[in-house]
């Protein structure tokens, strides 16, 4: 399963069991890349 860090938005596969880290900027919110993109703000 896939997610997305919702800081810098970069796809991240590696995840920890219990441990949800981006690699790329160290954010600890990631979104799951599943049915939908979390909270995705439509940008008009
Ligand atoms: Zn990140």
């Amino acid at each position: 399963m896939a997610y997305v860090c919702l800081h810098c938005k970069k796809e991240v596969k590696q995840l920890e069991r219990n441990f949800v880290r981006c690699p790329y900027c160290g954010y600890r919110v990631l979104a799951k890349k599943r049915s939908s993109l979390a909270k995705e703000v439509p940008s008009s």
